[in-house]
């Protein structure tokens, strides 16, 4: 544990953590809004964590700028960074990793093999080293919440997940440290992945409630952008991942870039 967690725990103050890979966005700083309202002290980690990406995918292009954000963390009123060194978190005799079975069979965890087991070894070890009472995540990677509160309840670990809503910008595009890959064709484009999930609430709200033609409605939305290439457009449910359910979720590629985004078309869509 953290010298200075230690400390706050011995004043008896509540501690929120927000971990991030950097690159910070809106987004970000809501989860860090939400933990500052919540917590006495709040704690942000930042840390691109090699772990949960995959071989072929963005490791070391992967946006870093670690001037910018800390000033934004510093605007942020944040109290304390977890900036912690790769030979520190990964150690080469390091041999130890936290898998969660179910949850992340489907979707996310099918396309990016070992992405979640990464993404649950990360976390257990910033829980074990700042000891929150609350840690955020972001709802836009909803499968990774629903992996993040699986592993906390079922290794005891005490700490409440809080999950936020997703940021997005004015047309709809969730806020992702990714879009800066995005050129302007294929930021224009992006839209219909939003576009879609609105389509789905919108026709939910109507009635709807056949999972085929829901899918069916948003992947003819994605049809419209010739950028898009739709990975996966898929009804879950928010907590195992499992159908059936009204978590709509959509993985598509424009160009290189990989985007996500969800939506419960049980209610409506933001904006
Ligand atoms: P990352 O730095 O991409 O690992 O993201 C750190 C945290 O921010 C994760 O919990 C993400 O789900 C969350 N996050 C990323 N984008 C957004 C967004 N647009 N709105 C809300 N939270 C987000």
């Amino acid at each position: 544990m953290l010298d200075a967690s230690r400390r706050w725990r011995r004043e008896g103050r509540s501690i929120g953590l927000v971990p991030t890979m950097g690159a910070l966005h809106a987004g970000h700083m809501r989860l860090v809004e939400t933990a500052r309202a919540e917590n006495d002290v709040v704690v942000v980690s930042h840390f691109v964590n090699p772990l949960q990406f995959g071989p072929h995918e963005d490791l070391e292009r992967y946006p870093r700028d670690w001037e910018r954000d800390r000033k934004l963390l510093e605007q942020a009123d944040v109290d304390a960074v977890y900036r912690p060194a790769r030979g520190v978190m990964y150690p080469p005799d390091a041999s130890t990793r936290v898998r969660v079975s179910s949850v992340t069979d489907a979707l996310e965890g099918a396309a990016r093999p070992g992405h979640f087991e990464g993404v649950a070894t990360v976390v257990t070890k910033l829980l074990a080293a700042v000891e929150p009472d609350r840690a955020y995540f972001g709802q836009k990677d909803a499968q990774q919440v629903a992996v993040v509160k699986r592993l906390t309840a079922d290794l005891d670990l005490g700490v409440e997940i809080r999950a936020v809503a997703t940021v997005r910008e004015p047309d709809g595009l969730a806020m992702s440290s990714r879009n800066t890959y995005l050129s302007h064709e294929e930021r224009k484009a992006a839209a219909a992945i939003s576009g879609a999930l609105r389509e789905a609430a919108a026709a939910y709200a109507t009635g709807e409630r056949d999972p085929h033609r829901l899918r069916a409605l948003m992947t003819a939305r994605l049809s419209l952008e010739p950028l898009v290439r739709p990975e996966y457009v898929d009804l879950v449910d928010a907590a195992t991942f499992q159908k059936p359910g009204t978590l709509a979720v959509i993985a598509a590629r424009i160009g290189e870039t990989r985007l996500i985004d969800n939506h419960d078309v049980s209610k409506p869509f933001p904006g």
